[in-house]
């Protein structure tokens, strides 16, 4: 497929998820962060329900469907466990992360257009959904000695720029310069404090993301008090300089916990 064919078909956020109910031996537990989006494969030559997949992970002793998502040969995406629930599929990043499988063997198969559109769809609504630009998608086998997703897993769905038409947030490529360019965010600029301003509320995000759930702040894109308050204990925690001010060392610091 062309990169103007897939931007055009990920340009709406369309795609339609069926919510799986499945019986898990024990309650799940929610996650409180997402930094990756690792995407996984079933290994198998043959069709492969959903069911079938849960009776493996309950064989090993786990909790059952260790996936988030599943998105079907014929390009049907489910959720099984939800998306804000620690799933078992990557050791050691379960806790923040999103796992998404595909089914089939994509060390010898080639993906078909319309499970490769569904899964691209799929996680390009997942950062519609999270709305933070930093986070990554990674092949299983970034993080493990096997080749999971696949040597022949559509190198585009780990390649491609999921951020690039999404307004809501600041686009950042992390590279150490970019964090420059970045706005320089403070309570005392009248037009962040009082009026929405769409870096703040990325800022606040970011912060979330390294806050405990109980802790979190609103994410409204005015730096009030509070925020200032927390852009206070990140820097302090972060041996930086105490000012409540984010500039170009809050912003990277923010970007790389
Ligand atoms: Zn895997």
């Amino acid at each position: 497929m062309e990169l103007e064919q897939i931007n055009k078909l990920l340009s709406q956020d369309d795609i339609k998820i069926e919510k799986y109910d499945i019986k898990f031996t024990k309650s799940l537990l929610e996650r409180t962060t997402t930094k990756y989006i690792f995407v996984h494969h079933t290994k198998s030559a043959y069709p492969t329900s959903i069911e079938m997949i849960h009776d493996w992970h309950l064989d090993r002793g786990w909790k059952g469907f260790a996936y988030n998502f599943y998105v079907r040969k014929n390009g049907e995406v489910f959720e099984v466990r939800g998306r804000d629930m620690i799933g078992g599929h990557t050791k050691g990043f379960n806790d923040m992360s999103v796992g998404v499988c595909c089914e089939g063997d994509f060390d010898v198969e080639i993906m078909s257009t319309i499970q490769l559109t569904s899964t691209m769809k799929l996680i390009k609504h997942l950062y519609n959904y999270y709305k933070n630009p930093s986070i990554q998608v990674l092949p299983h086998s970034a993080v493990a000695d096997k080749t999971c997703p696949g040597m022949k897993y559509p190198r585009i769905i780990l390649e491609y720029d999921y951020t690039r038409d999404i307004k809501d947030f600041v686009k950042v490529q992390v590279y150490k310069d970019s964090f420059r360019k970045l706005p320089i965010l403070s309570k005392t600029r009248p037009d962040q404090q009082f009026k929405y301003d769409s870096s703040v509320e990325a800022m606040q995000k970011l912060l979330n993301n390294n806050l405990y759930a109980e802790e979190k702040i609103l994410e409204d894109g005015k730096f009030g008090i509070l925020t200032q308050e927390k852009v206070k204990d990140f820097q302090e925690l972060n041996n930086l300089k105490i000012d409540g001010i984010v500039g170009a060392i809050t912003w990277e610091r923010l970007f790389s916990v």
